[in-house]
């Protein structure tokens, strides 16, 4: 397979994260028989520096050429003054919706070595391994939006609206997903205020009907919030609409209490994903090479098993990133000891990779 993979490094430690995950994809390459082909673009503040756009129209048509997309993140100070339109933040919405984009994948798992970096008790943490399916383009951030004046000062509104078919797609995937897992959903909703949280019940139950081996539980997203705090381990899948799950999957990445190791894909009708460590372009850092970038290798697993269906490659990384944690090769913000700097982590678990079999000649 010669799959070509687009890499946007984007800004800050983006660049930084993104080349050793192209360190890992490569060794998969060598050691599966695979030729990735890789196109190196610009995306947020780097491609506006370039060209004034966050991302050029070019770029978005490489990416619908091509097989899966590598993001590392975008944005920092530079161009925090900017209007709106332009700022680096812009070019994720546009390669979102140039690419319809609909589904956020965001898994979340506790590394038995890494139970003390969260801030809850490690018997809190025991056994979670749950998957965010949130939706991604509807809802109340994208619907209409609009101020106006009354007698008593001003008004402000923003509508929430969800057609059947966006609920229902993105439902469909969670159940799928389950299936390939632990067999539970839980559709995460507020039924009891919204209408549209109505409609998606209706829709989760009439999915839940055609797969009779995945069980659905409907949950209120407030005591949701809580139960990941309590009790997470009791989770399997979780599949929510777009706010909701916008604040659920930053609460369960504090759960993990390590930013630098959390993937994520973004998935849509057809095969092209966006697969992105969760953190941002932390310009604290940046230049330093000290960025963990086990959350941007762990996203190529999820690059492997969504977009090009290679499950023994995604899981020799995911093998490899397990090694790297358990010899305790981790960068300064998990290191208990001797820190390795972030192409140390990288090459470590290309490394392992290579090692875990014969490479192909
Ligand atoms: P951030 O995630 O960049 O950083 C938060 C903290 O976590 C910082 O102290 C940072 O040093 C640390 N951190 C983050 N990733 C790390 C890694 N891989 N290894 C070690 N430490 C890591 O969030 P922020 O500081 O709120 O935002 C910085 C910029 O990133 C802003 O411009 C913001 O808009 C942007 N941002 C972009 C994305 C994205 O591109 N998807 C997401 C979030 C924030």
């Amino acid at each position: 397979m010669n799959p070509t993979i687009v890499l946007l490094g984007g800004d800050g430690i983006g660049p930084e994260v993104v080349a050793e995950a192209v360190k890992v994809l490569t060794a998969v390459g060598a050691r599966f028989g695979h030729g990735f082909r890789y196109e190196p673009r610009l995306i947020g503040g780097a491609s506006i520096d370039d060209d004034g756009m966050p991302l050029a129209d070019e770029t978005l048509a490489v990416c619908k050429e091509s097989h899966a997309v590598i993001l590392g993140a975008v944005g920092g100070p530079k161009w925090d003054g900017l209007p709106g339109a332009l700022r680096p933040e812009k070019g994720l919405l546009a390669l979102r919706k140039g690419l319809g984009l609909w589904a956020n994948l965001r898994p979340v798992t506790v590394h038995p070595l890494l139970t003390d970096r969260s801030p809850l008790k490690a018997e809190r943490l025991e056994n979670v391994d749950l998957l965010f399916v949130r939706e991604l383009t509807g809802g109340v951030y994208f619907g209409e939006k609009r101020r106006d004046e009354t007698a008593r000062g001003a008004r402000a509104f923003d509508a929430l609206t969800y057609e059947e078919y966006e609920i229902e797609r993105v439902v469909r995937l969670a159940f799928r997903l389950a299936g390939q897992r632990k067999n539970k959903v839980t559709s995460v909703d507020k039924a009891n205020v919204l209408e549209t949280s109505r409609l998606w019940r209706e829709v989760a139950d009439r999915v839940a009907r055609e797969h009779a081996a995945v069980t659905l539980e409907h949950q209120l997203v407030d005591s949701c919030a809580m139960r990941l705090l309590t009790h997470a381990s009791s989770f399997d899948v979780v599949v929510t609409e777009n706010m909701f799950g916008d604040i659920l999957t930053d609460e369960g990445a504090a759960l993990v209490g390590s930013l630098g190791m959390m993937p994520s894909a973004s998935l849509g009708d057809s095969s092209v994903g966006v697969y992105e460590p969760i953190h941002g372009s932390a310009p604290d850092i940046a230049g330093k090479g000290i960025a963990n970038p086990l959350g941007t290798v762990l996203s190529v697993a999820m690059m492997l098993r969504h977009s090009l269906a290679l499950h023994d490659e995604a899981l020799a990384v995911e093998a490899a990133v397990d090694a790297a944690v358990r010899e305790g090769v981790l960068t300064a913000d998990l290191a208990r000891t001797h820190a390795r700097s972030t192409s140390e982590v990288g090459s470590y678990v290309a490394r392992r990779i290579l090692e875990s079999g014969a490479a192909y000649s």
